[in-house]
């Protein structure tokens, strides 16, 4: 008689400590919710998963989250834009045939703070460009060169074509033939210096390094980044692409 009771009010008192355990948690995964969603929530809004990215707050380890939902999202996408006063304005989408076309369509004239050729791009592109303008770029101009970026250069973003190899032509399609990338080949200084990739990468000095750096920079933003270590084909410009495979260089 004795040991099923030993057994029994040892199976009782294990569930209620996971009973507690249990209360416990909800208790606690409730309070988090709680505190992340009210609208008077002392989380700043950079570390708050449930609000919008806005591109020029710090860099937190939320800010990925926010970012991958605003890039999916073309409200989302030109909302964060438009805050960061990036000039981007709205188009149709483009739709050409199954492999080429624009979605989320748009006309880049401003970054957050360079300028930049008129061209017509993704919003998510234009976004990923304006994170990493404004976390890379600019404060790696400030460090390095003791100024600011005032334009970027760049040779293009929409192009229906089939990828290009150093061999010759690749069967895949490029992501240029979704505006899925862009093609950065300088960048002018507020100090009136101006940089190319074909002449300045080689270099020793502070403008090689800067360049290295932002180059290094955009593979926190793009996926897939090439410059002119890659292959000749590019020699004088950086390659930055949102969707692909993590290849940085
Ligand atoms: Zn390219």
């Amino acid at each position: 008689m004795t040991k099923p009771s030993r057994r029994r009010r040892f199976l009782l008192s294990a569930a209620s400590f996971l009973f507690g355990l249990l209360t416990l948690l909800i208790v606690l995964v409730g309070g988090v919710w709680w505190l992340l969603a009210h609208p008077n929530t002392p989380v700043p809004p950079y570390w708050n998963p449930l609000r919008e990215l806005t591109v020029t707050a710090p860099v937190t380890p939320v800010t990925t989250y926010q970012l991958n939902r605003a890039l999916a999202d073309d409200v989302m996408c030109r909302a964060a834009l438009a805050e960061a006063g990036v000039q981007f304005e709205p188009m149709e989408d483009l739709v050409v045939e199954e492999n080429c076309g624009i979605a989320g369509r748009g006309r880049l004239t401003n970054l957050v703070k360079a300028r930049i050729a008129a061209i017509e791009t993704r919003c998510a592109t234009t976004l990923r460009l304006a994170m990493w303008e404004h976390h890379v770029v600019q404060p790696a101009a400030e460090k390095v060169l003791g100024t600011a970026v005032s334009r970027l250069r760049q040779i293009g973003s929409y192009n229906c074509r089939r990828m290009r190899t150093a061999q010759g032509q690749d069967n895949g399609w490029s992501s240029h033939a979704t505006a899925d990338a862009i093609d950065i080949v300088g960048l002018d200084l507020s100090d009136g210096r101006s940089l190319n990739l074909l002449s300045d990468w080689g270099t020793d000095g502070p403008e090689a390094d800067f360049l290295r750096q932002i180059g290094r920079g955009a593979c926190d933003w793009f996926r897939v980044v090439l410059g002119p270590d890659y292959n000749r084909l590019h020699a004088d410009h950086f390659h930055l692409q949102g969707p692909g495979w993590g290849y940085c260089r």
